[in-house]
């Protein structure tokens, strides 16, 4: 698997915000902060509540209620082969 890239292009194509596991409490929590991600750049953060194959697991999601990472541009173009790269025990 490639190494996922940083890039604000990757995070757009990035669908984790629509997924059932992403939940509201944390959608709530992390709109802002990933609002300007996308406005200040994404390639130095360490951390961001979106596109977990590039940065690490979400400080929020910690239940497995299904994934979606195999219908996203990124997850084909990368050819990932995991999922789940939101919680702890996930893909990577
Ligand atoms: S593969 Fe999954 S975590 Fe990575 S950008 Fe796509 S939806 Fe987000
Ligand atoms: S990594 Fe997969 S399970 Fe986690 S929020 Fe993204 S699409 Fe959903």
């Amino acid at each position: 698997m490639s190494k996922v890239d940083r890039t604000k292009e990757n995070l757009e194509k990035c669908i984790c915000m629509t997924c059932p596991s992403y939940a509201f409490a944390c959608k709530k929590r992390s709109l802002t902060s990933n609002v300007i991600l996308t406005m200040v750049g994404t390639d130095y953060r360490i951390h961001a509540e979106a596109m977990f194959c590039a940065y690490e697991e979400s400080h929020c999601i910690d239940e497995e209620k299904g994934c979606i990472c195999a219908d996203c541009e990124v997850h084909k173009e990368y050819q990932l082969e995991k999922g789940y790269f939101c919680v702890a025990a996930g893909g990577k």
